[in-house]
């Protein structure tokens, strides 16, 4: 590396991959990590003190997406969310079937494939070449055996905001809507008021990284895809990471109370970054129906390797595909989707 190199300030492009914990977050956490280590399904005051701490996370995540706190499930994830939405949905009453969109992150995708090889039937619909699904095909790839419809509310990769509120129109209530929110929430206003299924990951808003929420509307039936001590209302076994539910609660707190701030400053940032590109890049899809802080650019003429090999070596953090996918010498499934 350059002399030059190494006094380059580090730029960091990927918090579509993961973002930097709000120091809020890290002090709302820290008792739970030392003297509050409580098991909260215990009976004790040490038990009881976590317990009371989880149920206000969970008060808090309630009020802040518009549900109960009973519909709130705490989770290890996004990941985790989604498999428990698609897969618990799917295996409600025997197995059923699952409508979902090409472009979906592959915990979802996944998780579907898995039900088609437990004899689901899966259909999943196609997007335009600006990355975006007719809530009318959606509706007709709907039939009597589908137990979930699941698109998520905007692409991680490329930004694409789907239209949650015309879908729900179009597919009606015979069938739960699930969305995956995790890319969404930091600058949309994410309500559960279209969705009878909703995820959440922490990490891509300033909480910690391995917890998540799935909201399930009551009346939805899911069967659990982790068994064991029944917590969460049986929907989700195992202990509670006590601290991972109170920095979850607390990265969504800031997350809604900066939003319009955060959505003005990233909007600015952002254009400015692609008006100072334009020359050698161009936009995949416009600005318009995308989240306002994803930038997804094509570089034409360079090779995506090249191009993050230099820029990691001056500093700058970005991806050409989703964190998952970035070691992948294949196609993001995503681009292949709009035929790009
Ligand atoms: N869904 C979307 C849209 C994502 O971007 C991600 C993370 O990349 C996930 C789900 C998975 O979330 P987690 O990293 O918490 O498992």
């Amino acid at each position: 590396m350059c002399e030059h190199c190494v006094t380059v300030q580090h730029i960091y492009l990927d918090h579509a991959a993961t973002t930097p914990m709000r120091p809020e977050v890290r002090e709302a956490m820290e008792p739970f990590l030392t003297d509050s280590f409580g098991n909260p399904s215990g009976s004790h005051g040490v038990s009881r003190r976590a317990k009371n701490a989880l149920e206000e996370a969970r008060e808090q995540v309630a009020e802040l997406l518009g549900c109960r706190p009973q519909e709130i499930v705490f989770t290890g994830g996004g990941t985790e969310a989604d498999n428990l939405a698609v897969k618990g949905a799917a295996f409600a009453d025997g197995v059923g079937g699952v409508v979902t969109v090409a472009t979906e992150h592959e915990a979802v995708l996944e998780a579907a494939a898995f039900v088609a090889r437990m004899g689901g039937t899966v259909r999943v619909v196609g997007v335009d070449g600006a990355g975006e699904v007719d809530p009318a095909e959606l509706a007709a790839a709907v039939d009597d055996d589908t137990r979930v419809v699941s698109v998520m509310w905007a692409n991680n990769e490329t930004g694409v905001l789907h239209p949650i509120r015309a879908i729900r129109q179009a597919i009606g209530d015979r069938v739960p809507l699930h969305s995956d929110a995790v890319q969404a929430v930091i600058s949309e206003d994410v309500t559960t008021a279209d969705v009878d299924l909703l995820s959440l990951s922490a990490h891509k808003f300033g909480g910690p990284k391995g917890v998540g929420v799935l909201y399930v509307r009551d009346g939805v039936r899911l069967e659990p895809v982790l068994h064991g001590g029944g917590q969460e209302l049986g929907r989700r076994s195992g202990t509670h990471d006590v601290a991972g539910a109170v920095g979850l609660a607390a990265a969504l707190a800031k997350t809604v109370e900066d939003r319009a701030g955060f959505r003005a400053r990233v909007d600015e940032i952002r254009s400015s970054f692609e008006e100072r590109v334009r020359s050698v890049a161009q936009r995949t899809v416009p600005v318009g129906h995308t989240l306002i802080q994803h930038s997804h650019l094509r570089f034409p003429g360079r090779r995506n390797e090249t191009l993050l090999v230099r820029l990691d070596q001056l500093g700058v953090a970005a991806s050409a595909a989703s964190a998952c996918q970035s070691g992948a010498t294949t196609v993001s499934h995503v681009l292949a989707a709009m035929d790009v």
